[in-house]
């Protein structure tokens, strides 16, 4: 199977919602999101439509910068990590970060190199590269099978 990678580009944030909540009707428990972009990309935008769609109240989104990670109760259990200002591996090994990764909701990582080592193997990743003030180009790639068959699935929706 050759691989697909899905670009698109987006305008306001309106768009970027939109295209959350079309990956989130991709999702089922266990998945996992890295999101790769400079401050202001748009990752924690991304990360709300996907929550809307998930009856979350995309108002409770917010880069869980203090805390590492975040969960949000909704159709399914979002877990939003945010490893921007993580100083140690032994912070997210505190919080028993793979209890969360590979159970029983979807996870999305902001600044997920920071991982290092702990870094998951299968993920689907998403860059968003900022255009001008309101345009974001989106690039979607997946490591694993179980993440191209998203890929796969989001380009027909
Ligand atoms: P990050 O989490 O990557 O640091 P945020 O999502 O917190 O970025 O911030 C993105 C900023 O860019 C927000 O202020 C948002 O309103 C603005 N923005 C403008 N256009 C877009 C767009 N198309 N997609 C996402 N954010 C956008
Ligand atoms: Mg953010």
């Amino acid at each position: 199977m050759s691989k697909q990678k899905f670009k698109i580009t987006v305008n306001g944030v309106e768009e970027t919602w939109k295209l959350g909540a079309k990956l989130a009707a991709c999702l089922k428990a266990g998945d996992i999101i890295c999101l790769c972009g400079d401050l202001g990309a748009g990752k924690t935008t991304f990360v709300k439509g996907v929550a809307k769609k998930l009856k979350i109240n995309p108002d409770d989104v917010r880069s869980p910068t203090f805390v590492i990670m975040n969960i949000y109760d909704g159709k399914l259990p979002v877990y939003h990590f945010d490893l921007y200002r993580l100083d140690e591996i032994t912070e997210i090994q505190a919080i028993g970060y793979d209890e969360f990764l590979y159970g029983d909701g979807v996870s999305f990582i902001e600044w997920s190199e920071r991982f290092g080592s702990l870094h998951p193997e299968e993920f689907l990743k998403i860059e968003i590269n900022h255009k001008t003030e309101t345009s974001r180009q989106f690039i979607i790639s997946a490591q694993g099978e179980r993440y191209q068959k998203i890929i796969e699935k989001l380009v027909k929706i």
